[in-house]
């Protein structure tokens, strides 16, 4: 089967790309989500701060998301089809993908990738000493927490002063948890200003800048952590470190591109960002091939993958006409 444009994640940048390349003349749209119901990440992201921007209203994740798939369902040339996860991508822009009980295959004249992002492990940042439970990615905290009802930890220690920290700073001592530090690496937090002041100076949650985490103490469970004083080259200062007992460590340390889909099809990659490399926005060495929201660069705000996804709708609505 070939259709006239496939979208594939049914997160803010997908829906508002379906919706745009609609708005431009477009009628055989694919939008392919893995999740049960469209809204991406913005499902677990109960706090409000979304919309001021794009909306000018203060609004939820999840009520956000909510006005871009009613406007996406009643769009009557956007087919959406959930519980589908593509595994495959050729140059020619052939998708894979699994629905329950099947496997699918298209063939996309033009193609949106709008597969959003993950967070970085504890893999990553190496942090050295045992293996226990109780580390989790700040965003695997909250889906817990906001989707599942589960409270990970009672005394919570957080390494990084991202955004998902700095909410789940704040979501934490919500539900009756101790968050009893922050640890930041820089000497400035990496969040926006109003999440250093809604979540943690509102919550009197300490933050210990220029410190890192040396070691994580614990055998079954984490019993605590080594914090350690760095220098302005990030080596560890002697005689600084101290420890804090906690059962529960959060990394907040970034996101990385979903981008392996692109990368299968033979586009040119930045391997340090992961991102596409292409001589205009959105775009990828492959003609055709769009990208945007969290896969393309690491937007701060829902806002902002909106509007991006927008544009890139507008570009594949062009790319489409062009090759008539
Ligand atoms: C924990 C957290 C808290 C945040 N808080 C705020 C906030 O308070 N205010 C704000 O403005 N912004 C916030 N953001 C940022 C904002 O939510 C994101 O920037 C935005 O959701 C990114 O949109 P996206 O569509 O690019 O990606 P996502 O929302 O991640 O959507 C990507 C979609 O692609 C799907 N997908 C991926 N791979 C495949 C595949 N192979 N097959 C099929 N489907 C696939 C995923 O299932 C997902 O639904 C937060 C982000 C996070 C992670």
């Amino acid at each position: 089967m070939t259709r006239d444009l496939v979208i594939v994640g049914g997160g803010p940048a997908g829906m508002a790309a379906a919706i745009s390349a609609h708005e431009n003349g477009v009628r055989d749209i694919l939008l392919v989500e893995r999740n049960e119901c469209l809204g991406g990440i913005l499902n677990q992201c109960v706090h409000t701060g979304f919309g001021i921007d794009y909306f000018k209203e203060t609004l939820t994740g999840p009520e956000y998301a909510f006005r871009f798939i009613q406007k996406t369902r009643r769009m009557p040339g956007i087919e959406v089809s959930l519980r589908s996860f593509v595994v495959h991508l050729t140059g020619r822009k052939v998708l894979t993908y699994f629905k329950p009980g099947r496997l699918e295959t298209v063939r996309a004249r033009a193609l949106i990738m709008a597969t959003g992002a993950r967070e970085k492990t504890r893999e990553m940042i190496h942090i050295a000493g045992t293996r226990p439970a109780g580390v989790f990615s700040a965003g695997l905290a909250q889906k817990l927490i906001n989707i599942e009802g589960l409270l990970p930890g009672k005394a919570v220690v957080i390494v990084g002063s991202g955004d998902i920290g700095l909410i789940m700073a704040r979501r934490f001592v919500l539900e009756g948890a101790r968050v009893k530090a922050i640890i930041e690496i820089q000497d400035t937090v990496s969040g926006l200003v109003r999440n250093v002041v809604q979540c943690v100076e509102d919550f009197n949650i300490p933050v210990y800048f220029r410190h890192k985490i040396a070691k994580v103490l614990g055998k079954d469970r984490v019993e605590g952590v080594r914090v350690v004083k760095v220098d302005g080259r990030f080596e560890e200062i002697r005689r600084s470190a101290f420890e804090i007992d906690c059962d529960t460590v959060l990394l907040s340390v970034g996101l990385i591109p979903e981008n392996e889909l692109i990368e299968m099809a033979g586009a040119a990659m930045d391997k340090l960002t992961n991102c596409p490399v292409s001589k205009a926005l959105n775009n990828t060495s492959i003609p055709g091939l769009f990208v945007c929201g969290n896969a393309y660069k690491i937007y701060d705000i829902a806002d902002s993958v909106s509007r991006d996804g927008a544009l890139a709708g507008r570009m594949a609505a062009k790319y489409l006409k062009g090759i008539r």
